[in-house]
């Protein structure tokens, strides 16, 4: 395991209102204000779940939806570089009337009922980024590296 060090710096608490792309609103608040490495949690409400599953085999996302009114039971995940650009990884579980759930890598497209969010911004004196790896076929962190 590879590891580099940050402190914790800023708490963000925000609201995503109704009709807003999760994804989106997330990207673009980080960009906006320069957030370059986060953990980040949500808990709320879709009315729309985009969302991928990475074939591990095939080495490629396969993008679903459901278009439902849905309960968010987590979204959680990360900003960190890619390109030099913040970049959010996110993970979402949502339940459906039944408690039934599905989730997976959350993409543009997820309309918000209401969202609850929060960043834990991190500090560091070089960033958290992400490079393409071959063996997995992701954009992975290149932790301990640059430092
Ligand atoms: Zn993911």
């Amino acid at each position: 395991m590879k590891v580099q060090e940050f402190k914790t710096g800023k708490v963000l608490v925000g609201r995503i209102e109704l009709g807003e792309d999760l994804y989106q609103s997330i990207e673009e608040y980080c960009i906006k204000n320069n957030i370059r490495q986060a953990w980040v949690n949500g808990l709320g409400a879709v009315t729309h779940l985009a969302y991928f599953y990475y074939d591990q085999l095939e080495k490629k996302y396969i993008q679903a939806h459901v278009d439902e009114r849905l309960e968010i039971l987590s979204c959680i995940g990360n900003i960190s570089l890619k390109d030099g650009k913040p970049f959010p990884h996110l993970h979402i579980v949502c339940s459906d009337r039944k408690g039934g759930t599905v989730g997976g890598h959350l993409t543009p497209g997820t309309k918000v009922f209401a969202c609850e969010v929060i960043f834990f911004v991190l500090e560091g004196a070089s960033g958290l980024n992400r490079a393409f790896d071959s063996q997995t076929g992701l954009n992975l962190w290149q932790c301990g590296l640059g430092q």
